[in-house]
């Protein structure tokens, strides 16, 4: 996991034992696991909830994008807290791809937290706490606030270089010159120099729009998607104060992080202050970890926001792909966070009809899920796709990933996927494309299809294979 570290927000009219760092955290894992869906951007539904057949990058399963679309309604009326969604079906029928949509149709930043039930099981971290972090995951939170901001569009970065004060070798930056043009004329700003490298991280150039915080000195790019804000040491405001002038304005300032984001930031690296210890944090990395009590520090921090207009709550969803790998007493754990006040939408998805629940002996119960929970469960059934779907699915995927290729081999990817999976198809497209490269061709060709098909099994031809030569493998 990597973090970005961002603004450091400091709410006026809130006690110093109530400060709290919001930042937001950057997963990779999670987005990675998110990536191969980015082409679907809502459920793709008529304003009278009836599913368009290709729409918002989906493609058929009318029904159950028609039942999630319901779900959505019932979301908005807030008439599904304490219940949630399970989506059944075979693997690879979209299951993934309908629980983002919803996510989409609440909102652009509403969080998507995905996850697999197996994921619970490690052998350092407590089930419950796995389910608690994804839980936080998945709820958002908005926080707006009134900042008094530098706002223009650069002219000029200059740092500005002196001999190194302590009479060593080389010159250190004293300060940065920059130019910000407003309606008002172009004003230079003399700024600390720890601004310059905010600037560098920002990526911000000459002629960018963008405003810099004057409390925190935090600067944001304007009118990019990838923009953030970067860390700045609060001190510096003191060694080159920011001018007070015509480049000074108020601004409403939005941002939104999840209560995970806020537990990361906000959690001390662990250790006391001992040498042992001390000499401990300079060899290993450090490690920090987030208390109950932490979380509830933060829980009081945000309820105080809200309370005060500041922020906002923004539920997320969280997805739980294998459900029927949780335990009962994973299922015991969700069953009561479901009727928290703070819940995310929980959509669960699985591939299994009857089986015995996880953690007992012998409880046989539909989807792997005890009774009372399935009770709370609205449940969805997602169905195989026709081998013309699954060429109009694999037509989108790679237009999103900027591959060409012709109609034949659409349509002999189509036949694969029928033949295994559509994942297994849709898996093809990046390695046929690259083998197309190398054969000097522009678009994928039928012959890169079969030569890459060739190298790799699907799932149920590895499992044939296995099964018929089982004497040949260790056991
Ligand atoms: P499941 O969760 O049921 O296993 P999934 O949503 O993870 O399915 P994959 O098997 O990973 O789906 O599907 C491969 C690709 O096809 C993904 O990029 C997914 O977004 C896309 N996809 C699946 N169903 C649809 C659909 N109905 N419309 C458009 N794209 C889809």
């Amino acid at each position: 996991m990597s973090c970005f570290v961002f603004v450091h927000v400091y709410t006026g009219n809130l006690t110093t034992s109530n400060k709290m760092k919001i930042e937001e955290v950057k997963s990779t894992t999670k987005t990675q696991r998110i990536a191969s869906h980015s082409h679907i951007k809502g459920l793709g539904l008529d304003e009278t909830g009836y599913a368009i057949q290709t729409a918002a990058g989906l493609v058929g399963q009318e029904l159950a994008r028609e039942a999630a679309g319901v779900v959505v309604e019932l979301i908005k009326c807030k008439k599904m807290s304490g219940r949630a969604v399970l989506l059944a079906g075979p693997p690879g029928t979209g299951k993934t791809a309908v629980a983002l949509a919803i996510a989409q149709e609440l909102g652009t930043k509403v969080p998507f937290c995905p996850m697999v039930g197996s994921e619970v099981y490690s052998s350092e971290i407590k089930k419950t706490e796995v389910l608690m972090e994804n839980f936080r995951r998945a709820i958002g939170l908005r926080i707006k606030e009134t900042k008094e901001v530098y706002e223009g569009e650069v002219t000029e970065m200059t740092p500005v270089e002196t001999e190194n004060p302590m009479g060593g070798y080389g010159k250190t930056v004293s300060h940065v010159v920059i130019g910000l043009k407003t309606a008002k004329g172009t004003k230079q700003l003399k700024l600390d120099p720890s601004i310059y490298e905010s600037l560098q991280k920002e990526k911000v150039e000459v002629g960018d729009v963008i405003y810099i915080e004057a409390n925190s000195g935090a600067v944001k790019r304007q009118g990019r998607s990838d923009s953030y804000a970067t860390e700045f040491d609060l001190e510096a405001e003191e060694y080159v104060p920011l001018p007070k002038g015509d480049v000074h304005k108020k601004k409403e300032v939005i941002q939104d992080v999840t209560l995970h984001d806020l537990d990361v930031a906000n959690a001390r690296p662990q250790g006391g202050q001992d040498i042992m210890s001390m000499m401990g944090q300079l060899m290993k990395p450090k490690k920090t970890e987030i208390t109950d009590k932490l979380r509830k520090e933060i829980n009081k921090v945000v309820n105080k926001y809200i309370d005060q207009g500041v922020a906002e709550l923004v539920p997320g969803v969280l997805f739980i792909d294998e459900v029927h790998m949780l335990d009962i007493e994973c299922f015991t754990y969700l069953h009561r966070a479901l009727e928290s006040t703070i819940a995310p939408i929980c959509i669960f998805a699985t591939n299994r009809g009857k089986c015995t629940i996880k953690g007992t002996e012998d409880i046989v119960a539909p989807h792997g899920i005890p009774l009372d929970l399935l009770d709370r469960v609205m449940i969805v059934r997602t169905l195989p796709y026709s081998q013309e779907e699954m060429i109009q699915i694999l037509k989108i995927r790679a237009q999103t990933e900027s591959i060409q290729i012709n109609e034949a081999s659409l349509t002999s990817l189509g036949q694969i996927g029928v033949q295994t999976t559509l994942r297994y198809a849709v898996q093809l497209l990046t390695p046929s494309n690259l083998l197309a490269r190398i054969n000097g061709k522009d678009a994928i060709g039928t012959e890169e299809i079969e030569e890459i098909n060739k190298l790799f099994y699907d799932a149920k031809a590895s499992a044939k294979i296995l099964a018929s030569q089982e004497d040949k493998y260790m056991k």
